[in-house]
């Protein structure tokens, strides 16, 4: 098999380079993301490169990064403004490849091994899509270049954001002498805690790891563990040795699927329910419109979610039946934050899902009394329409609408973050 090329895009301190890209003004200054500009309480959801040089870091109290640098520009977060210039993002990379799969927010995987006869060298591929999102959105993303997902994650997270043109490929013969010699604890999928672990274990570099034959090493780990970890053991030998197939995912819309799902990957942990409700939000938009466009209706909403941690697997999947087959944002959200609700033991969250299942077409409806759902379908209908036609920002989300309730709330609001 001809061997891939994959990049991973990743943009430096993405919302607060929206922010300074929205606002001439902002250039050259020091600025912040913080979730209430008028509370010093709030905390630093993320701060542009001048504010980190100042000592500023995410996640600490806005009155400490005030305190080290009182010249700080603080703007509130607008979460719709992020989904749409990440969505923007999107769109540039699929000028280069078809196969482009969302990773988180500010992440990007694309295979661009059919490209290269179209558009140059790998290196050459990763400089125009920098130039173009640096040109079209304001924002800097840095690109790992690798021959597997694996590889373009380290060469991006280990390299590329360290070097002077964002750019860094990580070949295969480049193992051994690049990645081989470092600290465990960089590679991808180790955290804090199993790092340490292996350090007690006697693997402090990748490249012990990498070199260890892989049946030492699951004895080694069943030892450590007191349990079987053999899939475990192979997942690390195998990132540590560059070996990777998992394709890079792009929607295919041939055969009517099953079922209809997305996941998001966060930036950091989540630890409200009013941040997660801005996701989830956003997952069963994208799930219900990929259904609308499909002219499918689901009648089983799934919800799921894990926390950062491997070594200790946090999270849940569960599932409910709706009294309805339906695509309509706002009923799918319902089902998903009620579950969400009822299942959530308040763990940390770093990745989420939602998935529409028990397809049928949409032919098939029944119209409810008592409901004004053909209100809902038209509305949904007219929204799609715009934002295929003119793109996400031309509209706010059809939920703010229809959910009269909290209707004052929403028309400034997503799930508790500001537009
Ligand atoms: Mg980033």
């Amino acid at each position: 098999m001809k061997e891939r090329i994959i990049v991973l895009s990743d943009c430096q301190s993405f919302y607060a380079s929206v922010e300074k890209a929205s606002q001439p003004a902002y250039l050259g200054r020091p600025l912040v993301v913080a979730g209430d500009p008028a509370r010093r309480s709030g905390i630093v959801l993320a701060a542009c490169p001048l504010a980190k040089a100042r000592g500023v870091t995410t996640a600490e109290a806005l009155g400490e990064a005030l305190a080290k640098c009182p010249d700080l520009v603080v703007v509130r977060p607008r979460m719709q403004q992020y989904i749409d210039v990440s969505a923007q993002i999107t769109a540039i990379l699929r000028t280069f490849s078809d196969m482009v799969e969302p990773y988180s927010i500010d992440e990007q995987f694309v295979d661009i091994t059919g490209s290269l006869a179209l558009f140059g060298s790998a290196e050459e591929i990763a400089a125009a899509m920098q130039e173009q999102i640096r040109t079209e959105t304001g924002v800097y993303a840095r690109i790992g270049i690798g021959y597997s997902k694996v590889t373009a994650k380290m060469a991006c997270d280990l390299w590329a954001k360290k070097s002077d043109n964002g750019l860094f490929t990580l070949s295969r013969d480049l193992l051994p002498s690049r990645l081989w010699p470092r600290p465990i604890g960089d590679l991808f999928m180790v955290g804090r805690r199993m790092a340490a672990h292996f350090d007690s274990m006697g693997i402090l570099t990748i490249g012990q790891l990498a070199e260890m034959p892989l049946a030492e090493l699951k004895w080694k780990m069943r030892e450590k563990f007191r349990k079987r970890c053999d899939i475990d053991a192979e997942l690390y030998w195998r990132i540590a040795n560059g070996i990777d197939d998992s394709p890079v995912h792009t929607d295919t819309y041939d055969a009517p699927p099953k079922s209809v799902g997305h996941q998001m990957t966060l930036p950091r942990d989540y630890r409200s329910f009013a941040e997660i409700k801005v996701v989830l939000l956003e997952l069963c938009e994208l799930v219900c419109r990929r259904c609308r466009s499909l002219g499918m209706n689901g009648s089983v909403v799934s919800v799921g979610c894990q926390g950062a941690s491997f070594e200790e697997p946090t999270g849940f999947s569960r599932q409910t039946t709706l009294p309805d087959p339906c695509n309509a944002t706002n009923l799918v959200y319902e089902a998903a934050i009620r579950l969400f609700r009822l299942h959530w033991d308040d763990q940390p969250v770093r990745r989420v899902s939602v998935t529409l299942s028990g397809l049928s077409s949409e032919m098939e409806y029944q119209l409810t009394l008592f409901e004004s759902r053909p209100k809902y379908r038209e509305l949904e209908r007219a929204t799609d329409l715009l934002k295929s036609k003119y793109g996400d920002a031309i509209i706010g989300r059809a939920s703010s609408f229809t959910d009269s309730g909290q209707l004052r709330d929403r028309a400034g609001k997503i799930g508790g973050h500001y537009k």
